[in-house]
């Protein structure tokens, strides 16, 4: 993200607000903040592009609070798809108001709903929920939506994704005073689009022209591995952070996340694992020991790590690719932020290589594949051993190329083919097809005998010369 040369002080916003501002230290609003908040200050509905980092959060919460009094009826709602967001946004907007005395409350599931009904009960003035809870509350009558004139809805996509559409939209209809509305996503699937048409009065659109994702600018690489060996990289790019470096691993399945926790910590690299399983409160407290820095590296879901807002992580690996493209975008955003350096690694086994080509063309991205990083000066060993991964090495058939130094000019396909069946006693279907050049040939071998053909053919010559045999690696495109 990138902040504007504009001022927030020619704003003339509220005074309280102003002096909390740059007690803060800031002085530029970011881009979508100063394409937002002036439309949203004139009262026009805003649909907003923006990813998580880009400071949206202002930029809806600079012009709520603007809006608001502190009166104890509610004036504003806030929907955010995770209660982790919800926390970010309500801290963001408490400390923006300054000493209005406006108060932020939070409502989401996963909490006791009298306590909440209580804290309810004594007034607010902007309510920030996820959107299961809020309908519980306004249900039992503890919000009246229809008196609500302020709506934002934070991370619409997510939303959506996460299957809260439904929700949002029946709170949409109950808010038949909303006076003005303001939507945020980082991308527009054509629900979103309908639902902002359909509920928005003439909205202003902030966002590229394409409705594509704003891909944050930070260095990506992919490295060709198997699954076998992903943890070897990792190792290796671990090895390599610095001191004050952090990073987010991502992972597809919550298993997984705990498998890797727990392989990490075999190799003496201490990881944390963060998926929905794990209780509300164990989150919050690792999202704090990764703000507060006794946390380095954090393994987490894709549905855990929405909304996350740690400042330091410099480092996210795509340990598997995700399905989708969006995520991927998603996760990388992680890093980079505030304009920091952060750079993302996918580690692409055969079973990646699809999504990170479709991920790569979806967005028009430049994804270079390189090797593992080598181990930094002074470190000798491999935090984790390199293994040997035959599955890798197949194609379909389970054949593995094979080269050895004889070519066309010394001997035909089928005498080379013939020799290494006698010499290896192996069935004839174990070889497959041979490629020559003058002096070498590729052979295919099955992988079942591969290891044992190897071994026997570097021990015997061929008219006289030993043939070097060698896997090779399959080819991708860099
Ligand atoms: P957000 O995209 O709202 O999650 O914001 C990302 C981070 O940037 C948060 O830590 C904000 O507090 C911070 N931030 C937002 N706007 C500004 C700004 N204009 N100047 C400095 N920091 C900002």
């Amino acid at each position: 993200m990138s902040q504007t040369s504009k001022l927030f002080e020619d704003w003339n916003l509220n005074p309280k607000m102003a002096k909390a501002i740059a007690d803060k230290g800031w002085k530029n609003p970011t881009e979508i903040q100063n394409e937002a908040i002036p439309v949203a200050r004139n009262g026009r509905d805003v649909v907003g592009q923006a990813r998580t980092g880009s400071g949206k959060t202002a930029a809806f919460g600079i012009p709520i609070i603007e809006s608001c009094e502190s009166t104890g009826m509610t004036q504003a709602i806030i929907l955010c798809p995770t209660r982790e967001l919800a926390v970010q946004v309500a801290e963001e907007l408490s400390w923006i108001q300054g000493d209005q005395g406006i108060t932020i409350q939070t409502v989401y599931g996963g909490t006791d709903v009298d306590k909440q009904a209580k804290l309810l009960a004594k007034g607010v003035d902007i309510i920030v929920g996820t959107p299961g809870r809020v309908i519980d509350m306004s249900k039992r009558g503890h919000i009246n939506l229809e008196n609500i004139t302020y709506f934002c809805l934070d991370e619409a996509d997510r939303m959506l994704d996460m299957g809260f559409f439904p929700d949002v939209l029946w709170i949409f209809e109950q808010m038949s005073s909303r006076k003005q509305t303001l939507l945020f996503s980082a991308t527009f699937p054509q629900e979103i689009i309908d639902a902002a048409e359909e509920f928005m009065n003439d909205p202003v659109y902030v966002m590229s022209d394409d409705l594509e994702v704003d891909v944050p600018e930070i260095d990506q690489y992919a490295v060709r591995i198997g699954r076998a060996n992903k943890l070897w990289v990792l190792g290796r790019i671990i090895a390599n952070m610095k001191d004050e470096d952090q990073m987010l691993i991502f992972t597809n399945t919550k298993r997984m996340v705990d498998l890797i926790e727990e392989r990490l910590g075999k190799f003496g690299m201490k990881a944390v694992g963060l998926h929905g399983d794990k209780a509300q409160n164990r989150r919050e407290k690792i999202l704090d020991s990764m703000r507060d820095r006794r946390e380095r590296i954090v393994v987490a879901t894709d549905v855990a790590a929405r909304g996350l807002d740690v400042e330091g992580i410099t480092h996210v690996v795509n340990y598997d690719l995700p399905d989708d493209t969006e995520s991927y975008v998603h996760r990388i955003g992680r890093t980079g932020r505030m304009g920091r350096q952060g750079v993302a690694w996918s580690l692409v086994s055969k079973e990646d290589i699809a999504n990170l080509d479709k991920i790569a063309n979806t967005w028009n991205l430049q994804i270079p594949y390189v090797e593992a990083p080598d181990l930094p000066k002074g470190i000798a060993r491999d935090p984790v051993k390199k293994r040997e991964d035959w599955g890798e090495l197949t194609d379909p058939f389970g054949m593995v190329n094979v080269s050895v130094e004889v070519g066309s000019e010394e001997i035909t396909k089928r005498s080379l083919a013939d020799w290494i069946v006698t010499e290896a006693r192996i069935p004839e279907i174990s070889i497959g097809e041979i490629v020559q050049k003058n002096d070498s040939s590729t052979v295919q071998i099955h992988v079942e005998k591969v290891s044992y053909v190897i071994d026997v053919i570097s021990k015997r010559e061929l008219n006289g010369r030993n043939l070097k045999p060698k896997i090779l690696e399959i080819r991708v495109k860099a």
